[in-house]
Formats: C-alpha cells, structure tokens, sequence
C-alpha cells in the first residue's frame, strides 16, 4: 500500500523519519516475507482477511502485520486541533463511553498499558456496538468476529525515534492526525 499523503504531513506528531522507516522498511519487510513464503503454501490467491483466519506461524504474523500497518497508515492525515469524529460514529462512542474525552483516556490506556508489542484497536461487532481491544505482537480484532475501524501501533518501531521511551506521549499525539472520515467509512460498511 503506497502513503495516501507526504512523508511530512503528519509531523510533528510522526515524523518523516519515522514514516520513512515504519513503512519503507518495517511493513515492506513484513510484505517481503509474505510473498516469499506464499509459493508451495496452497494459499496463494487468498485476501489478507482470510490468511488471518487461516495461516499460521510466521506466515500469519506477516499477513497480520500487514493487514495491520494498511489499516494504519490508512486512518491518518495532517494535525488538526479540535480533531474529533461526527456523525453516526460519535454517536455509538459517546453511548458506549460516556463522551469522546472518556473513549480517549480507555483507549490511549489500552495502548499504554499493553505489555510488550502490539495494537490497540477500536472495532464494531455485528450489532454495531464498539470495542476496545489489546491485541499483542501482530494479532487483528478479524481473529475474534470483530470489525476493525481504528488502531494505534505500539511497537516501539512506531515512536522510538520521536518519543523515545515515552509511549503515553506518542499515543496522546496521535489524536490530532486521526482522518475519522476513513474511521467512520470503516463503521458504515
Ligand atoms: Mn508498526
């Protein structure tokens, strides 16, 4: 999947650099592996969503990968303040959550609190009703029933060069780049 904006037009909350390495070397790495490990495995032809569902081993944890970093670098645009969802989406948070302030703290603590590599994620079931789930190393919401529709990367490869060790500060940021038009496309599906 190719960047739908510049290598600059998320900073300073990611930099060009971070960008640069997070998706022209890791997720290109994660694709390399893929695709070398595909021939002979009888699942050549199938969608990402389904390999999550049907691989295993280190052809699942690239497939994830995958499919994780397109759902990421998807959901982002420039910094805006005052960012929030409308619509029918900010609608359902503020049922399930009380107000968008109160979906930030539960879903910025998921990120925080994560032990290790991995995801936080926001995903719809099929009533519609939203979850915030933790999911370590290259895990989807896919793999238990559930419609992924925002998701933060807490692998240190996300935030080491501009945040260093301080990941509460990276995920806190990361609210003003959130494209919810594309999180909220994702919910009306
Ligand atoms: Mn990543």
């Amino acid at each position: 999947m190719a960047l739908p904006y510049a290598p600059d037009a998320l900073e300073p909350v990611i930099s060009a650099e971070t960008l640069g390495f997070h998706h022209g070397k890791h997720l290109l790495a994660y694709v390399n592996n893929l695709n070398a490990a595909l021939p002979g495995s009888g699942l050549e032809n199938m969608p990402l969503e389904e390999l999550l569902l049907n691989a295993q081993g280190g052809m699942l944890n690239n497939a994830g990968q995958i499919m994780n970093h397109n759902l990421y670098f998807a959901q982002f645009t420039s910094p805006k303040a005052d960012n929030a969802p409308t619509g029918r989406l900010a609608q359902a948070i503020k049922e399930e959550y009380g107000s968008f302030e109160a979906f930030k703290e539960i879903f910025a603590k998921a990120g925080a609190t994560l032990f290790g590599s991995g995801w936080a994620w926001l995903s719809a079931d099929s009533q519609g009703n939203l979850h915030i789930t933790q999911e370590p190393n290259a895990a989807n919401p896919l793999q238990h029933g559930l419609r992924p529709l925002l998701t933060m990367d807490v692998w240190e490869h996300a935030y080491y060069l501009d945040y260093q060790n301080r990941r509460p500060d990276h995920l806190a940021a990361l609210w003003q780049i959130i494209d919810w038009d594309v999180v909220a496309a994702r919910y009306e599906e």
